[in-house]
């Protein structure tokens, strides 16, 4: 393994999924749903696969159907406008978007500013860029992961190349507001800093929480890249098809770099995706107010449990403390959960560079059905 990638192992959530398979836990560790989504697309991929659409390489930036489809979802829900043609491209996930978008603009020695805990493919994928992250810690306030304005401006230097930003962030469950993206907007706009923005939970927010996605404020459309995916909208991880929108420059260059990594993404899977984002809102409303519930629900039973609960206003995921149980170590925590008490969970200590920051920090998904959750709570109300 080269220097480059030496510091990463293997990812957390390999090693917890398979801590839970080992061990016969419930898996609130990785970010996946027990339960699969819409019945009429899982219908819709066998009628590609019976039909012979996309059984053979498909166009390189993604299957018409499903680049009309993107470019229409983000004129309806936000009234961004997107070419098809030009300014959409298809990915194996939102992971290879996010690679492929970092290999293809960053030049070796360049930073990236990353909100802090980050999502571990983002560390990875700038150190395989040969560019250095510079991390800007999002830290509870009053309830809610907060950015510091001063400590994100503070953090821009000569040799800043882009911001790469996450909202609804994993694995806070943070969605950044309005006054906050238009901060970081406005910093992006006065230091010509290029901006990749992770909107993967666009559809997973909650109470008055809004998604609001970065492109929209003034000066963004020309220099942003936004990242999405089926896996998390439709509850199809396995699927892997993800999406990138921006200009046909930006596009281009993710292009560029997309076609030497898988050149192009599963066929079959992107004709039902077409079909899943021309589903009417009710479906997303439906999808959003189911996993508002899962998340009171878990919610509730942590704070029952002892834990100090971060309230979530987005994603898949609470950020709890153990600090309560008289416990600072996150890591060994979880390592320990499943013999305790038979429950996997996620130490956000590893999505930190400064391993004393986040150090009594576990997440736990609510991506999982009500039963599982029900019996979650109840193994863990053992552990005080
Ligand atoms: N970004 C974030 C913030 C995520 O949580 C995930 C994980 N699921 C991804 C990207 C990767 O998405 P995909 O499964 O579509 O590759
Ligand atoms: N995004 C999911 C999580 O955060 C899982 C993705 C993965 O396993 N790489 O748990």
């Amino acid at each position: 393994l080269n220097r480059r990638l030496a510091e990463f192992g293997t990812t957390i959530f390999a090693e917890m999924s398979a801590l839970a398979l080992r061990t016969g836990s419930l898996n609130l560790g990785q970010g996946f749903p027990d339960t699969d989504g819409p019945e009429e697309i899982r219908e819709a991929a066998v009628r590609a696969l019976r039909d012979g659409r996309g059984n053979q390489y498909p166009p390189g930036p993604g299957v018409p159907e499903l680049r009309t489809a993107i470019a229409a979802h983000q004129q309806r829900r936000y009234g961004l406008s997107y070419n098809p043609d030009t300014e959409v491209l298809v990915t194996a996930g939102a992971t290879e978007a996010i690679a492929a978008a970092l290999l293809a603009l960053l030049e070796p020695g360049d930073e990236v500013i990353a909100l802090e805990p980050y999502y571990d493919s983002y560390a990875a994928c700038i150190a395989m860029a040969g560019a250095t992250r510079v991390p800007v810690t999002l830290r509870p306030r009053e309830g809610r992961f907060r950015l510091d304005l001063d400590e994100l401006r503070d953090a821009v230097t000569d040799r800043t190349r882009l911001l790469l930003i996450n909202t609804p962030h994993n694995p806070t469950g943070t969605v950044l507001t309005r006054e906050e993206l238009s901060a970081i907007a406005a910093l992006a706009v006065e230091r010509d800093l290029l901006v990749i923005t992770d909107e993967v939970y666009e559809h997973l927010v909650f109470d008055d929480a809004e998604h609001i996605p970065l492109a929209t404020f003034p000066g963004m459309r020309e220099r942003t890249v936004t990242i999405s995916s089926a896996g998390k909208t439709f509850s199809f991880t396995g699927w892997k098809v993800g999406w990138v929108t921006g200009t046909p420059a930006l596009v281009t260059a993710v292009r560029s770099a997309k076609q030497f990594l898988t050149y192009v993404s599963a066929g079959p899977f992107q004709y039902a995706v077409a079909e899943a984002l021309a589903l009417p809102d009710a479906y997303f409303d439906a999808f959003r107010a189911d996993h508002q519930r899962k998340r009171d629900l878990l919610a509730k039973g942590l704070s029952a449990a002892g834990f100090e609960v971060y309230r979530p206003r987005g994603t898949y995921f609470i950020t709890t403390d153990i600090a309560p149980f008289g416990e600072k170590d996150a890591h060994a925590f979880c390592r320990a959960l499943p013999e305790r008490c038979g429950v996997v969970a996620v130490p956000n200590s590893v999505f930190y560079d400064d391993p004393q920051a986040g150090r009594s920090q576990v997440r736990f998904a609510f991506c999982k059905r009500d039963d599982v959750l029900h019996e979650a709570t109840s193994r863990l109300a053992r552990l005080g």
